[in-house]
């Protein structure tokens, strides 16, 4: 069975670049009898606030979208679905990448990165959960020269660790995301390719991915960057149907599904 999941960040107002992810995924899945699931990336707590959060499920909900798994109002995600209660499942994870060696803590912040290169790999330092950085040397003809950061110094998981992680343990076989994420798509297949047999990561070679393009607004600009005058809230007011975002979306998503892949 067809498994897919959209995953909305609740560090703003969701906008027409979410709901055209969203509507496409779940056009996807109905299409094909699947299941969906709604899968908050709360992991930052830096950045969530209770406003953004109220907005995603008000806004799901004026959309008409529907799933079968994951929270069904704020509440639910806060008792049984944030990825804060999850925090021992990325850590074993990540306790996998740092004894395959490929891993490493790092002392280095990003700013020091930009000013020389990280010379912690092989010092070996005590792994702190609560303040302590992890990072990853991956296949530079894959990913590019960077190393990925697995965990913060915050004591939070990365989000490449957590998205790899939750879409092995959902059973997710289909990844719908725009192009701007084709680096983590290649990050997180690299990622599933060093732990090999650990953690079931084989399936996550199986899973289909599908990157659709940005879409435009009526002046060029791409809708799928977070900013407050694109929030739908703001365009589209909630005493009004969904129609007239419908009638803007609908062309490029039967464009999409209609497109040979
Ligand atoms: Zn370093």
């Amino acid at each position: 069975m067809l498994v897919s999941r959209i995953a909305p960040t609740p560090s703003g107002f969701l906008h027409v670049g979410n709901a055209f992810n969203f509507l496409l995924t779940s056009a996807l899945v109905r299409r094909n009898g699947g299941r969906l699931r709604l899968r908050v990336d709360d992991l930052d707590t830096t950045r969530t606030r209770p406003e953004f959060l109220e907005d995603l499920f008000e806004t799901l909900s004026w959309l008409g979208l529907q799933w079968e798994d994951g929270p069904k109002d704020v509440r639910d995600l806060a008792a049984h679905h944030s990825q804060a209660l999850r925090r021992s499942r990325y850590l074993e994870v990540l306790q996998d990448f740092l004894n395959l060696g490929p891993a490493y803590v790092c002392e280095c912040s990003r700013s020091d990165l930009e000013k020389r290169p990280c010379a912690c790999r092989g010092n070996e330092y005590a792994f702190d959960p609560a303040r302590s950085r992890v990072r990853v040397d991956l296949d530079p003809n894959e990913t590019g020269q960077k190393p990925v950061i697995l965990w913060r110094h915050e004591g939070i998981p990365a989000y490449q660790l957590v998205s790899l992680v939750d879409d092995l343990d959902h059973g997710v076989n289909l990844i719908v995301r725009g192009e701007d994420l084709i680096e983590s798509t290649r990050i997180q297949l690299a990622l599933a390719r060093l732990l090999g047999d650990r953690q079931g990561a084989r399936r996550f070679e199986t899973i289909r991915f599908l990157h659709h393009p940005l879409i435009q607004g009526p002046d060029g600009s791409k809708l799928s960057k977070s900013r407050g005058a694109d929030a739908l809230r703001t365009l589209f007011p909630r005493s009004e149907s969904n129609e007239a975002l419908r009638r803007l979306l609908e062309p490029e998503i039967s464009r999409f599904l209609d497109s040979p892949r």
